[in-house]
């Protein structure tokens, strides 16, 4: 069954000679064949493997990327019907990270249409389900490859996470989600949606994994001005510290707004750091909790001005029929958009409209300034800042499409570090009484991703869904 496995022992029975990476190509196809029309996962399968046999780390490891990021000559649709049929004509650099590192790739995930969304659900393909129960939402907008790698569809992906689209899946499925400080990884060829806020980042099933895995993505980029021109050390060496010591702060003002499952899941999860032998102690972020309307003005103002693009000339399909230029592109976006889409550009094009951007936007970056400085000061006396990653567990399916506000609220813990441009992961760290899993958030300062390895690996010895990922 090496669908099952990590990344990191898969790579072990390679180089033991005991398994070769198309097995594992096969033995992930295979799975993606009885599952995927349940989970609904990827967007597109790549039927075929095209080997890697370059000698890199990942020894040819097949690995499954949300579909919002370029591999050359496949096709990115971001979930959209406007790029229902777009090839892209060249690697996204974690792409061709990952290549060069000995990657090959089993396909593209879906995502909720231009990752705008919590749930999965706003695919032009169709909604994925959670496959611990496929009732449920696997969380968004990465929630096809976190659906992949929870169910073995996939042995790791790489994700992007705008306000939480990395790790609000990955605690909805029960797998690793990490989102890296803002700049360690080059955006080249991560298709735009908020250029701020977005990051490129790793979905595994365990921490080691997502260490491996930004070994490789990680690093300035000329390519994309952004990244950010940092050392980046092995983070492997994080892994299985002593983490006595370390000053953990809980931002746990916020506890009374979750639900009683995640509640308990965070006083076990403060129990197993002072078991551990943190300093942990109690914090506030007292601007955090204007984190999600300030998103919601910078992210669509952001989104308005790189969907722009989309406009039947560029990229993408075009109406057929129209009488002047204007209409064309009208009838185009139209047809070409999903409703939520069409929101978040009304939602930017009024906040950035002239006698309106003062009162929204310009306020809204300043606010950000504001919550920034929030996590400064923590920083100064803190290592890790800890959270819940979502307020609850996975929610049906349906039962917030209609509610927007209710629907940008499952981010309510996750946007902050967006905002701050800070690192930040999602691990395992309880299941709910109706047996779905629970995911603890553990921030950062900016390029301290050393810090969150350490506590996230010292945490999941103590703590792990390894066992009760729905892989049989
Ligand atoms: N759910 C948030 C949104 O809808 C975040 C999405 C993301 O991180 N890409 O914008």
């Amino acid at each position: 069954m090496l669908y099952k496995k990590s990344l990191k022992d898969l790579i072990e029975l390679i180089d033991k000679n005991e398994i070769t990476a198309k097995e594992i190509y096969e033995s992930v196809l295979d799975r993606i064949r009885t599952k995927d029309r349940d989970i609904n996962a990827y967007v597109t399968v790549f039927e075929e493997l095209e080997p890697n046999d370059n000698g890199g780390l990942l020894k040819g490891i097949p690995v499954a990327v949300k579909d919002n990021m370029h591999i050359k000559g496949k096709r990115t649709t971001c979930s959209s019907k406007i790029l229902e049929n777009y090839t892209a004509i060249f690697d996204a650099t974690a792409v061709s990270k990952l290549k060069n590192e000995g990657a090959s790739f089993i396909g593209k995930t879906n995502l909720d249409e231009f990752a705008m969304g919590s749930s999965t659900e706003t695919s032009y393909f169709g909604t994925t389900h959670n496959p611990w129960d496929l009732s449920k939402i696997p969380g968004g907008s990465s929630g096809g490859s976190t659906a992949a790698v929870a169910s073995g569809e996939a042995v790791c992906a790489v994700g992007s996470d705008t306000g939480g689209s990395i790790r609000q899946p990955a605690a909805l499925c029960g797998v690793v989600g990490l989102k890296p400080t803002y700049g360690r990884v080059s955006r080249y060829g991560l298709v735009a949606f908020a250029s701020s806020l977005d990051q490129i980042g790793p979905i595994t099933k365990t921490v080691e994994d997502a260490a491996i895995l930004m070994n490789i993505i990680s690093g300035k980029d000329e390519r994309d001005s952004t990244s950010a021109n940092v050392d980046v050390d092995d983070f492997m060496q994080y892994l299985n510290n002593d983490i006595s010591g370390l000053k953990v702060g809980v931002y746990d003002k916020v506890f009374k707004d979750c639900s009683r499952d995640v509640q308990r899941s965070m006083d076990d999860s403060i129990d197993i750091f002072k078991r551990l032998g943190c300093n942990v102690r109690s914090v506030d972020l007292p601007n955090a909790k204007y984190a999600v309307s300030d998103y919601y003005i910078i992210a669509p103002a952001e989104a308005s001005s790189n969907l722009e693009r989309y406009d039947g000339v560029k990229y993408g399909i075009r109406a057929d029929v129209f009488d002047d230029l204007k209409q064309m592109y009208i009838k185009t976006r139209s047809k070409g958009f999903g409703d939520e889409v069409k929101r978040r550009i009304m939602l930017g094009t009024y906040v950035l409209s002239s006698g309106y951007y003062d009162a929204y936007y310009l306020k809204a970056q300043k606010l950000r300034g504001l919550i920034k400085q929030d996590f400064d000061n923590l920083f100064k006396d803190f290592d890790v800042i800890i959270s819940p990653t979502t307020p609850t567990e996975a929610f049906e399916i349906g039962e917030k499409s209609n509610n927007p506000l209710q629907m940008y609220l499952s981010d309510i813990f996750t946007i902050p570090a967006n905002l701050a441009a800070i690192p930040a992961i999602s691990i395992p760290c309880g299941v709910s009484d109706s047996n779905l899993p629970l995911g603890l958030q553990i921030m950062s300062d900016v390029f301290r991703e050393d810090n969150i390895f350490k506590a996230a690996s010292a945490f999941e010895k103590e703590f792990n869904l390894l066992d009760k990922l729905p892989l049989d």
